[in-house]
């Protein structure tokens, strides 16, 4: 991970589609009682002063083009942070209409559009609980270890 991040994390909300729930939880997180901001945590207003996406919801096909521009628009290296069972999969939204469903879908239109990023983390639950993401800020700065591996099933 980059060294700059281990000092403070610039952090812009992106809701791209969500029932506001992940979303009340990112404020949760930033009052006295969890402070996230004693970790260097801040929202800002603009991606462009962004070093992390933090993206709410599955992507719903109206909010496509702007979310591709906000996401453009952060400087490398990238991180896109997916929040909530939305963010990471597309929830039970996944396979509607109206929606392309989540990061997963959204890293293969950036990807087409030569659009890299460089890091990407996922943070399950409907809606997220605040000490996850928490955890979450704690692993981007490498102050916890991930919990969690990946198992790869060969077939025999
Ligand atoms: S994961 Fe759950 S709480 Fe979060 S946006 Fe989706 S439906 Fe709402």
């Amino acid at each position: 991970m980059s060294r700059f991040l281990k000092k403070s994390i610039w952090i812009f909300h992106l809701n791209t589609g969500s029932c506001n729930a992940c979303d009340i939880e990112i404020l949760d997180v930033l009052t006295p009682f969890f402070d996230a901001e004693r970790f260097g945590v801040k929202l800002v207003v603009s991606p462009r002063h962004a070093d992390a996406i933090l993206m709410t919801g599955p992507v719903t096909i109206e909010s496509l083009p702007k979310v591709v521009n906000a996401i453009e628009a952060v400087p490398r290296p990238r991180i896109l942070i997916a929040m909530g069972s939305c963010g990471v999969g597309g929830g039970i939204w996944h396979d509607t209409y109206s929606t392309i469903g989540g990061v997963r879908e959204l890293l293969k239109i950036l990807e087409k559009r030569g659009i890299v990023v460089d890091h990407v983390y996922y943070i399950p639950g409907c809606p997220i609980r605040p000490e996850a993401i928490i955890y979450a800020i704690g692993l981007i700065k490498g102050l916890v270890k991930k919990k969690a591996k990946m198992k790869v099933k060969t077939a025999e």
